[in-house]
């Protein structure tokens, strides 16, 4: 069904911007390899695949955001991801826009606000 599809491509794309923030906010605290945020993830609810998360991390440093360092852990090489100054400073932007979005999402849920927002009708009501 299309519909189902496009509802599922949405949050897919939700789900992997806020995978984005946690990743960014846990190698800045310490090096964090691809099993090690499977895990974190998991505890956050999210079920993520090494098909998702990887690109992710890839793409993350192509951009600047992360740098790596290959460990040897009980004979595996392990790719553990750094935060960078870059990444420090794309998250603290983030960080900077999250209460707004989270005070009207969720203040405007329980208060039954949608629509008072100016930029849902509010600038248009007919008086
Ligand atoms: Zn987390």
């Amino acid at each position: 069904m299309a519909a189902t599809d496009e509802r599922d491509v949405v949050l897919r794309e939700f789900f992997l911007g806020f995978v984005r923030l946690h990743v960014l906010y846990h190698a800045g605290h310490a090096p964090v390899c691809g099993v090690g945020l499977m895990a974190e993830m998991a505890h956050h609810g999210y079920r993520l695949t090494p098909g998702t998360l990887y690109p992710l991390l890839h793409r993350l440093e192509r951009a600047g955001f992360l740098t790596h360092q290959d460990r040897n852990v009980g004979g595996r090489r392990r790719r553990y991801y750094s935060r960078t100054e870059r990444g420090a400073a794309v998250l603290a932007e983030a960080a900077r826009r999250l209460p707004e979005l989270v005070g009207e999402v969720l203040g405007g849920a329980r208060a039954g606000s949608v629509g008072e927002h100016p930029a849902t009708g509010a600038g248009a009501r007919i008086p």
